[in-house]
């Protein structure tokens, strides 16, 4: 019998031109912070997602890092975050000396604007301008939006909440570069571009890749440029190594531009793909066998990164059983995160409205997504997931 090859839940796509730009930097000897392909990356993300600036970092967590610094937030501030979600999106609130308070989801796995607006309601009050957490007397300074596998966040609901409590916005776009509204109030308008910045990743399994990578854009040009500054140690005078703050060595180097530059040629074609892997496991898998695939947001187009696959109590395996199962099938797949709110060092934080994230937690699976997914391996899944 022939041996059943591995798929992988989700990989880099090198198919065209990395080598050869990649090459380049090689030859003419510009492998690391300088060379033109770094500004080059950052103004084809920036046409990209119609800002005026992009800033290259080293991950995406660095870029969330350099956001939190970007807003302010310091010391003794309090940040409202998602407790379904990946965890890098939390950390840089501890980066900063700061707390997050968490809040559960919506339907649509991401930050719920409900929950925030009764957390705040029943939680908080504005003095001066500041919006106070009443029990902790904490100045609650910005709110982290994670748009969930690509999945938009209730942009036009939590920017008005935002708005009414003065909130800065700092959108984690890590999972949804190529995602935008195209109806409501934010038509035409990005993932990340919405709020007071936008972080964006280029981890290897994220949709676009150049091995480890990020970028910051902002609405706020000086915000943008205080990201470069703080990126590059903050250096305000080469000559004579004089610096102003303390800074970060968070820069992209020239390589992995070369390898974002080709990526960016592509991202369309991925994004195309991946939609079209979407309706295929949707229209196998939707309502067969105790089985639903979460949908996108509509009035959007969604860059569809990661597709879930909701168990229902019905179904005569766990989740987890599933997982095991498509294991044994050399098709590998993933649990959604655990909570931020129960990790070690976050146990103790404050949270509110997290019914449905401990639902979604306990039933759902990120099935295989590469953008180079062929169909027959897909209709394997889809096999392997109707048998059980
Ligand atoms: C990938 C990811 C990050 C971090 O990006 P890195 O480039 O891996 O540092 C942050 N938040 C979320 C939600 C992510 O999925």
């Amino acid at each position: 019998m022939e041996e059943k090859n591995f798929i992988p839940l989700s990989v880099p796509n090198f198919s065209g031109k990395e080598k050869e730009y990649v090459n380049d930097a090689v030859v003419s000897e510009w492998v690391s912070t300088g060379g033109s392909l770094v500004p080059k990356f950052e103004q084809l993300i920036a046409d990209y997602v119609k800002t005026d600036r992009a800033v290259a970092c080293n991950s995406g967590s660095s870029g969330l890092h350099l956001a939190m610094m970007m807003a302010g937030v310091g010391a003794g501030h309090e940040v409202l975050a998602p407790t379904l979600t990946f965890i890098a999106a939390v950390n840089p609130i501890r980066y900063a000396g700061a707390q997050p308070i968490f809040i559960g989801c919506d339907d649509s796995l991401c930050i719920s604007p409900e929950r925030v607006s009764e957390y705040l309601q029943s939680h908080a009050e504005l003095k001066d301008g500041k919006c106070i957490n009443k029990s902790t007397s904490a100045w609650i300074k910005a709110m982290v939006v994670v748009h969930v596998f690509g999945n938009l966040a209730d942009m036009p609901a939590l920017m008005q909440i935002a708005k009414q409590w003065n909130l800065i916005v700092i959108e984690d776009s890590t999972e949804a570069l190529g995602t935008y509204y195209t109806e409501g109030v934010y038509a035409g308008k990005f993932a990340g571009t919405i709020g007071d910045v936008g972080v964006y990743s280029f981890n290897g399994n994220k949709i676009i890749t150049t091995g480890s990578g990020g970028m910051v854009v902002s609405n706020h040009p000086e915000w943008a440029e205080h990201a470069k500054h703080l990126s590059t140690q903050a250096k305000s005078d080469e000559l004579n190594y004089k610096h102003d703050e303390v800074g970060y060595n968070y820069r992209l180097t020239n390589l992995q531009a070369a390898l974002g530059v080709a990526q960016m040629e592509q991202l369309e074609g991925f994004i195309q793909h991946k939609i079209e892997m979407y309706n295929f496991y949707f229209n196998a898998l939707n309502g067969k066998n105790h089985y639903r695939i979460l949908p996108f947001r509509e009035g959007t187009r969604s860059n569809h990164w990661f597709y879930s696959l909701l168990v229902e109590d019905e179904h005569p395996l766990s989740r987890d059983e599933i997982i095991q199962a498509l294991q044994k099938e050399k098709i590998q797949t993933r649990p959604i995160w655990a909570l931020i709110q129960d990790q070690a060092d976050y146990d103790k934080n404050e949270r509110y409205g997290d019914e449905l994230a401990y639902y979604y937690l306990n039933r759902i699976v990120n099935l295989p997504c590469s953008t180079n997914l062929t169909k027959e391996d897909a209709q394997r899944v889809v096999d392997t997931l109707l048998s059980l």
